[in-house]
């Protein structure tokens, strides 16, 4: 049991303004393994006056990025330090396998600090150059007061997803994870801290949507960067447009993985499973269309049920599991009603679709595998967030990149094929932010990573995601003027 009394405010635990409590609950358990304060609008009202005094006179804007940089380095460091307990206390909150979330729920996390650690040194927050009239200086400010918005699924990865450009940056920092795992934010808190973040630069409000909603519309926060569902995102650009506010949106996804006719399906299907079914199915860029050329349907469908029929559900805090129980029971009903939709709109199980046999506890689904889909039903439309895959045939390759841009969403995908330039030629004609030929990395932490159409707006990682916190400024110079450094 993990339980909090207070609010993290700015670096000082604080009683919070009402007596409301979020239990946090073992998927697997059902029971109650941890307790937080739920933060009120008066303690986001608290948390938005401390971060803009902390950013408009406080130390941190004015440092150095190198100084801010190694703050960052030495949370990686604290993060890897703690990756097992890290990765125990997620997998506790929300069903993670835990062999996966140390890797992808711990590692990658502080492998994403040390990259904006890494950028404090060579990315160009100043530079001069000639303009067509005269010496320019470009400069690149801190956007100021962030709300950074997180849902449960990779909660310590979006954390630092959206954390470590914007701390890199000199911005003050507004954070609130989902209600469904409050304690490894707090946690992160902690070693921000530890680390010498300096006070008022962050604070975490763990709080559901309407809380989450007053945050967004706060006069006192300059930028908003989200990550979540598409529904909310439409709510959350909408409110900002309205007041020229900066934001960003991570969104859903509906992936399509392309087997193409010359696929080696020894090579191609480990590859391809770990990003269908990842994290029991709960991520944004999950490959959950498998895209089959019609003439290998029936073989290449065999092989995938076979590969699935072999993953080991169960326990995600045993380090053997690959596949966990659903972060709630709410969502649980949600992907067994999808699992209804399908067979309903005329697609056939080939395996899956009921609860596990044996286990009688916590929020599990078997992972299924649809075939006879058509890329127009739900289940080929609609996110559904669960360890439930679609095989849809097609005719050719065009037909394949068809199918895969006929979709509201354009995150991820991937092609798996014998030849790597018909690979490539495909993933260039595919409308998605991020792409992989024969390849298991849907994301590089030094490249752009984000949505085309509904899956989003803006790019976080790379450059690009350090830029989703910066304002350019240009000054012009007096001709013959050359600035001391
Ligand atoms: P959600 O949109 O319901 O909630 C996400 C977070 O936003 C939570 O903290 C929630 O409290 C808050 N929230 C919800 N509505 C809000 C509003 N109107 N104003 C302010 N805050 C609000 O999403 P979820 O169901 O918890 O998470 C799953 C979704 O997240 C999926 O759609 C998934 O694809 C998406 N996701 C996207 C990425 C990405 O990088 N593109 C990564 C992970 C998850």
């Amino acid at each position: 049991m993990t339980s909090y009394e207070r609010l993290f405010i700015g670096g000082t635990w604080v009683e919070p303004s009402s007596s409301s409590v979020i239990e946090v609950i073992s998927p697997t358990t059902e029971e109650v393994v941890g307790t937080v304060p739920e933060a009120k609008e008066a303690d986001i009202d608290r948390a938005v006056a401390v971060a803009r005094e902390a950013f408009d006179s406080g130390p941190w804007p004015r440092m150095t990025a190198a100084e801010r940089g190694a703050v960052l380095a030495r949370v990686a460091e604290a993060v890897r330090a703690e990756l097992a307990p890290l990765a125990e206390l997620i997998t506790t909150e929300m069903g993670s396998p835990v062999s996966w979330a140390q890797m992808a729920q711990v590692l990658a996390p502080s492998m994403i600090l040390d990259y904006y650690a890494g950028l404090a040194s060579t990315y160009a927050f100043e530079s001069t150059r000639d303009g067509l009239l005269g010496p320019v200086m470009v400069r690149k400010e801190p956007v100021g007061v962030v709300a950074a918005i997180t849902p449960w699924n990779v909660p310590l990865f979006l954390a630092a997803a959206k954390l470590s450009p914007a701390l890199l940056s000199g911005s003050t920092v507004v954070f609130k994870p989902a209600p469904e795992t409050p304690l490894d934010a707090n946690r992160f808190a902690e070693l921000l801290m530890g680390a010498g973040l300096p006070e008022g630069v962050l604070s975490v409000v763990p709080a559901g949507r309407e809380v989450g909603e007053h945050l967004v519309n706060h006069a006192g926060v300059d930028k908003v960067s989200f990550t979540g569902s598409t529904a909310a995102g439409r709510k959350i650009g909408a409110a900002c447009g309205a007041n020229l506010k900066r934001f960003s949106l991570e969104l859903g996804g509906k992936s399509a993985a392309i087997l193409l006719d010359d696929a080696d399906l020894d090579q191609a299907i480990p590859l391809l499973l770990p990003n269908a079914i990842m994290n029991n199915g709960e991520a944004c860029i999950s490959l959950t269309r498998v895209l089959v050329p019609r003439h290998r349907a029936a073989e290449m469908t065999e092989a995938l049920v076979d590969h699935v029929r072999a993953l080991t559900v169960g326990d995600p805090l045993d380090p053997a599991t690959e596949v966990g129980p659903l972060v709630a029971e709410r969502q649980r009903a949600r992907v067994e009603e999808y699992i209804r939709v399908g067979q309903e709109e005329g697609a056939k199980l080939a395996t899956g679709g009921g609860r596990p046999a044996g286990i009688d506890c916590g929020w599990f689904v078997e992972p299924t595998v649809f075939v006879d889909v058509d890329n127009s039903m739900r289940i080929a439309r609609e996110e559904i967030f669960g360890p439930v895959l679609s095989v849809i045939p097609y005719d050719d390759d065009e037909d394949a990149v068809a199918i895969a841009n006929d979709s509201d969403y354009g995150l991820c995908g991937g092609v798996f094929t014998g030849d790597d330039d018909r690979g490539l030629a495909v993933a260039r004609r595919v409308r998605t932010g991020t792409y992989m030929v024969n390849s298991n990395i849907p994301i590089d932490f030094s490249s752009p990573f984000g949505g085309f159409k509904e899956s989003g707006i803006g790019r976080e990682f790379g450059e690009d995601g350090l830029e989703l916190f910066l304002e350019k400024k240009t000054i012009n110079l007096p001709a013959g003027y050359t600035p001391a450094d």
